[in-house]
């Protein structure tokens, strides 16, 4: 399929924001044979790349290190005392990012997409300035895209002053020996669990009564267990009185009066969309109060040239999700026409926590407001490798099913490797398989993912 070039402007797709979404929206419509333009301020890669998933999960790797040197000596290893080297962690992992950043660079120089690097902003539905550190370049297209992600919420009351966002954790200096964690959401949880591993003392401060607000109540209360268990101080319905700091050290006032003192505190509250300064009110591109755009099932917004998608939207943030939308967006732009809206209910996500949490379709609570009977299936469970390692972590799972439909609603699981896992789920999920047909499913022996096949008796109907 051919493009319809418009000569009369400069582009025929103007990206603004080269981070999950904006790269692949470039290089797919590249691929279709669309003039592509994407501008970017800061590192290629965006959040996921620089500041999120990657460099997560490569803490998390390190972290793990630290139970699996002590859970070795229960299968025979002698080791000396293992010692912990943060700057080279950092610079291991900054390496490796950097690396990223070029391959980022080459795939879009092979897809024959023009990079300007610079902060952009709309100037009318057609028109972008980017300003560089020397000068302002403008641009006219016949479609733009924003792809400019989110960013942490800054916070506001005591502390704020010297409070870190998780932006600021990678590159950490010192490494934190007390660390106070601020947040209930799945980054708070995370980071809390990486710094533990790490070897922080970690306390981690929720205002509300359950940690990871939205996950299934029950999965979620069993990690909280299981990360107090591994030696994280959770306090619940907890929150910041008062902060002073005395040198380095911050003391943190609870308003139940306790004190804390810390090293440093991570304030990981929330985050918003990054669609300040972008020229959005200028042009008449609507914006909601909490910061994000709204775009019909295709991604376009308010303005038919204008189109948005990723966490900017704040449909699910996750790469994937911003990646399957810059599919659809494209597909309709350039490509065959209209795809499949997206559906948002299966998405499938894991959290990095010690031990991870993944989850694909409903939570028991949310399936219980949308459906009749329910049957809850549910095994935990000491896994094998623990009945030598000395850990006494235990593993979650749990299948909602449709009773009069037989259908899976949701599969939940906490245990190691939860993520890996729960992706073969969620294409049951998906797929809208039934209890029957995960029943005649022969389980891979001895697993910890054989379990989500072999459960036989509903814990509950009802
Ligand atoms: P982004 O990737 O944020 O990219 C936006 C880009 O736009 C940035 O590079 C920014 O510099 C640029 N930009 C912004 N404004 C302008 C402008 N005016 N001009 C030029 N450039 C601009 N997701 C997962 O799926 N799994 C995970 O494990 C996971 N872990 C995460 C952990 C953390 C700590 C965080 C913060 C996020 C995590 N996410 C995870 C979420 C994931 O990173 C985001 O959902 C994803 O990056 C969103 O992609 P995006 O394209 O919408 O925006």
């Amino acid at each position: 399929m051919t493009v319809s070039v418009d000569a009369s402007y400069d582009c025929d797709l103007f990206v603004i924001g080269a981070g999950s979404g904006g790269v692949r929206a470039s290089r797919v419509a590249s691929q279709l044979g669309a003039r592509v333009i994407l501008a970017e301020g800061s590192a290629l890669g965006g959040t996921c790349v620089n500041l999120g998933c990657i460099p997560k999960k490569l803490y998390s790797y390190a972290a793990h290190y630290h139970e699996a040197f002590a859970q070795a000596r229960g299968f025979g290893w002698t080791l000396a005392e293992p010692e912990f080297d943060w700057d080279v962690l950092k610079a291991r992992r900054g390496a490796e990012i950097a690396r990223l950043n070029g391959v980022y660079a080459e795939l879009l120089r092979g897809a024959n997409v023009q990079l300007v690097r610079g902060w952009a902003k709309l100037l009318d539905a057609h028109t972008v300035a980017v300003k560089t550190t020397t000068h302002e370049q403008r641009f006219t297209a016949r479609h733009i895209l924003l792809a400019t992600g989110g960013e942490p919420l800054r916070i506001e009351g005591p502390g704020a002053q010297w409070a870190m966002s998780s932006d600021d954790m990678f590159d950490l200096s010192p490494f934190p020996k007390r660390l106070v964690v601020v947040g209930g959401g799945y980054i708070a949880c995370e980071f809390a669990s990486i710094f533990h591993g790490l070897g922080s003392k970690v306390t981690l401060l929720h205002r509300g009564p359950q940690l990871l607000r939205g996950f299934d109540g029950e999965m979620a209360r069993f990690v909280t267990a299981e990360m107090r268990k591994k030696g994280i101080d959770i306090r619940l319905e907890s929150r910041i009185a008062a902060v002073e700091r005395r040198g380095e050290v911050q003391r943190l006032q609870l308003a139940d009066d306790s004190v804390l003192e810390a090293d440093t505190v991570l304030h990981a509250t929330g985050r918003r969309a990054r669609s300040r300064g972008l020229g959005l009110a200028e042009v008449g591109v609507k914006v909601n109060e909490d910061g994000t755009v709204p775009v019909d099932a295709g991604f376009t917004t308010n303005v038919p040239s204008v189109h948005a998608l990723g966490d900017l939207v704040g449909n699910k943030a996750l790469t994937p999700v911003a990646l399957a939308e810059a599919m659809v967006l494209i597909g309709r732009l350039f490509g065959e026409g209209r795809r499949p809206a997206l559906d948002y209910a299966t998405v499938p996500t894991a959290i990095f926590t010690h031990p991870q949490v993944a989850t694909v379709g409903l939570s028991e609570e949310v399936a219980r407001t949308r459906h009749g009977v329910l049957r809850i299936y549910r095994s935990e469970f000491k896994p094998l490798q623990h009945t030598l390692s000395g850990s006494t972590e235990r593993t979650l799972l749990k299948l909602v099913v449709d009773d009069a439909s037989d259908r899976l609603l949701g599969a939940h699981m906490v245990g190691g490797d939860a993520g890996e896992v729960l992706q073969g789920f969620a294409v049951a999920v998906q797929a809208g398989l039934t209890k029957a047909q995960l029943d005649r499913t022969i389980g891979i022996h001895p697993t910890v993912a054989e379990e989500f096949v072999t459960m036989r008796v509903a814990a509950s109907r009802g």
